[in-house]
């Protein structure tokens, strides 16, 4: 029943109007009860019990309006605020925060106005919940956007996921011909285990999340002291609804049914991004290796030589370069043919990397021709390095039925700063004069440059 469009009004008309019968009732009822009409029916005893029955209803009107206006106008401020804060905030997670800490309202009654505060701040709740989500995925998308290694793109998504779930130790695996590798771990105690675990394995052959609460497979290292997790997923990483790798995150508590979304939105984007590195991956590796040998190819191999060198020059450190060369590998061709060839060829790729230490490079520079850079290598550990590789292949022989099939390399060597050079090329170009010495004085043999 309306009368205005303001409730307080029509309360105020119908409490006002209520007192007013009731004001005007009143002595009527004061007379049926026996109370004799002369005293009754006087204008001083009817206007002051109309006056009373106004009086009260506007006590009441001022009553409701303090009580429960005040708490519906509150409830109208937090509701402009939060308008107010999504149309002008710039991001969603400052958003959340101020949200939450300024739109809740205290509920201080166990009635429909307590319940209407409750609603209210749940609403909020919810919606900062889902402004954190959107923020964090937002972050998240424009982590991954920006990566494309596959071992800096998962640890980066890994804390991010970790730092969303509230989970603390977690491992991201990649699928690479038919065997998982460890793509990212953190806070795990043993990684490695990981690769060989059952679950792990069901999570990529089901295609489904294997969810488990207080398993001991999973061991959290953390500063203080190693604990297993309350409760751990593992999740199978798909692309065009193929496995091609794992994420396992484990943490102290349950996870929050609230993340549940954010989670899924962190699968999509993960999955899609490591796809991608991977194929990046695949496709570096492609165009930097020599599909025989798999030793790094000419251009690429070039492209490391000019860096070595500018470092070398730059930090005042020596580097030293070998050039080799098979002996007479055409007559292995002839005599055992192309397929022996190549064996032999890779015979000598696989023995060189033996003879070198790690950040040396090796490079199948030509057919039978390879170029070692050695960062850091005087004249004389270049030298050392080449000898011993020759011996290495001097002593080694390819099986080839009945027969072992000896060969030989010759090597020429040159130094920065011994050798006095103006760049990488000139460093490459008397190594190859060392080399043609080394031939010409009849193979092998190890020559250095001398200026
Ligand atoms: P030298 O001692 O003077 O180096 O004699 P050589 O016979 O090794 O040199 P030459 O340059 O005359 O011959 C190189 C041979 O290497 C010829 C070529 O067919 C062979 N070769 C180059 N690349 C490959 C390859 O990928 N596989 C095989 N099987 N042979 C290759
Ligand atoms: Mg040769
Ligand atoms: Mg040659």
């Amino acid at each position: 029943m309306r009368i205005t469009k303001k409730v307080f009004k029509d309360l105020a008309i119908f409490m006002i109007g209520f007192g007013l019968i009731i004001g005007i009732i009143f002595p009527f009822f004061v007379i049926a009860l026996g109370v004799p009409k002369e005293y009754i029916l006087t204008p001083i005893f009817i206007f002051l019990c109309i006056f009373a029955g106004i009086f009260v209803g506007a006590v009441n009107i001022i009553l409701a309006r303090n009580i429960v206006g005040k708490r519906l106008s509150l409830l109208s401020s937090k509701m402009s605020f939060v308008r107010d804060k999504l149309t002008k905030e710039l991001s969603s997670a400052d958003l959340a925060e101020s949200c939450e800490k300024n739109c809740i309202i205290e509920v201080d009654s166990e009635d429909v106005i307590g319940e209407s505060a409750a609603s209210f701040n749940n609403l909020v709740h919810t919606l900062a919940n889902s402004m954190k989500n959107e923020q964090a995925i937002k972050d998240f998308n424009k982590m991954l956007s920006t990566q494309l290694e596959i071992e800096q793109l998962s640890q980066n998504a890994l804390i991010k996921i970790n730092h969303f779930m509230d989970s603390q130790a977690g491992a991201i695996l990649y699928e690479q011909g038919g065997e998982l590798l460890i793509a990212a771990s953190m806070n795990i105690k043993n990684p490695e285990s990981l690769l060989e675990n059952d679950a792990v394995w069901n999570a990529m052959r089901l295609k489904s999340r294997q969810r488990f609460t207080l398993t001991n497979e999973i061991k959290i290292e953390s500063p203080l002291i190693n604990f297993f997790p309350i409760e751990t997923i593992i999740e199978p990483l798909l692309y065009k609804n193929l496995p091609i790798g794992v994420l396992i995150i484990s943490s102290a508590t349950n996870f929050k049914e609230e993340n549940d979304y954010g989670f899924e939105m962190f699968l999509q984007g993960l999955s899609l991004s490591l796809r991608n590195a991977i194929t990046y991956d695949q496709l570096q590796k492609l165009a930097a290796n020599d599909p025989l040998t798999n030793l790094y190819n000419r251009r690429f191999g070039m492209v490391r030589l000019t860096e070595e060198y500018s470092r070398a020059v730059r930090s005042n450190l020596p580097i030293g370069i070998i050039m080799f060369d098979i002996d007479h590998f055409k007559v292995v061709n002839d005599t055992y043919g192309h397929t022996v060839g190549d064996k032999a060829l890779v015979n000598v790729s696989n023995i060189a990397r033996m003879a070198i230490r790690e950040g040396d490079f090796l490079i199948r520079y030509g057919g039978e021709e390879f170029l070692v850079i050695l960062p850091g290598a005087s004249k004389e550990d270049t030298n050392y390095v080449a000898e011993r590789l020759r011996h290495m292949i001097e002593d080694s022989s390819i099986k080839y039925g009945e027969l072992q099939i000896k060969i030989t390399i010759s090597a020429g060597y040159s130094s920065f700063p011994e050798n006095d050079v103006t760049d990488e090329n000139n460093l490459v170009t008397i190594a190859d004069k060392a080399l043609y010495n080394a031939k010409e004085s009849g193979r092998n043999k190890v020559i250095g440059y001398i200026d």
